[in-house]
């Protein structure tokens, strides 16, 4: 079964005085390219589970997100695409989480939703509550939130082929570090992995991700001050950022994550992190749907 998008996948080079001037070569892999709705990382992650969906010959996926969550528009896209039946289990009763732009795009390719209080969608990994959604929904393929299973670090190790095989250095943003997982698996150990995660005091996800890498000789660390007050916040330090970006490189950058690794690239870059002859490939994992909760502070 053929389900790959990956001929869109390219890099982009980016020109810029203070790259030059450095001696460092930065490229952009764009998996935003991939697909316009099933997105970046979110398609690495899925496939594998997509796959064993239909293997499994379930006609239904089942998972879990917020109310601008990318990971359940980019799951109600790959089960539409595939012929899958899904739902979404949605946190939040109240407010925002049942008119978002997510929700509507999510409904739109025929996800049901479900919003359960916060306390309920704390279950997310409670066997017994999944039992009872299992039952509920007629036993639908389970995927946990943001796709943070063995099948979706899996998925994402083949983001590594299209890694320039002379980069020195990767970085890429970390919500769950599902997909840094992957990446860190496959890539070459004499690579250095940076991850940024993107939340406030995000260093605790070393510990997460550790179990999950076995690359031994692999150099990898995480930078956690760019969170910007905090998992999808934002300050207009930021937005003036990725405004700026758009108009230096036509690459359009998502708040919530990759305009906040592009921001630590280049603020490591001005401080002197990167040596000489540095070729960095800045993961750019998608997402930019989240965008329109910005409204007009965005001009792209
Ligand atoms: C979900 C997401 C991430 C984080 O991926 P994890 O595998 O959860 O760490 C990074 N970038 C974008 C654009 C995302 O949507």
């Amino acid at each position: 079964m053929a389900i790959d998008f990956d001929e869109n996948i390219k890099v982009d080079y980016l020109e810029d005085e203070r790259l030059a001037s450095r001696k460092i070569k930065l490229g952009i892999l764009r998996l935003d390219k991939i697909h316009p709705e099933i997105s970046g990382n979110k398609w690495f992650k899925l496939k594998e589970n997509i796959k064993a969906a239909i293997e499994l010959q379930h006609d239904s996926i089942l998972t879990f997100g917020g109310a601008y969550s990318n990971h359940l528009a980019a799951a109600s896209a790959a089960a539409h695409r595939f012929g899958l039946k899904s739902i979404g289990i949605v946190r939040g009763l109240h407010g925002d989480a049942q008119s978002s732009h997510t929700i509507s795009f999510c409904r739109g390719k025929g996800m049901h939703i479900e919003f359960v209080s916060r306390e309920v969608y704390q279950l997310k990994y409670d066997d017994a509550y999944l039992a009872a959604l299992s039952a509920q929904y007629n036993q639908p393929y389970m995927i946990p939130e943001g796709g943070n299973n063995q099948a979706g670090r899996i998925g994402c190790m083949s983001i590594v082929p299209h890694i320039p095989q002379s980069a020195t250095h990767v970085a890429i943003s970390l919500g769950t570090g599902t997909t840094f997982c992957g990446v860190a698996n496959a890539l070459h150990n004499d690579v250095n992995l940076l991850g940024f995660p993107v939340m406030k005091g995000g260093n605790y996800l070393l510990e997460e991700v550790k179990p999950f890498i076995n690359n031994p000789g692999l150099s990898y660390s995480l930078n956690d001050l760019y969170h910007f007050g905090g998992f999808a916040k934002n300050t207009p330090i930021l937005i003036d950022f990725m405004n700026d970006f758009y108009l230096k490189h036509n690459i359009r950058l998502d708040f919530v994550y990759t305009a906040k690794m592009m921001y630590g690239v280049f603020d490591l870059i001005a401080k002197g992190y990167f040596p000489e002859n540095t070729h960095l490939i800045a993961i750019h994992t998608g997402g930019l749907q989240g965008n329109l909760s910005l409204g007009s502070k965005i001009i792209f």
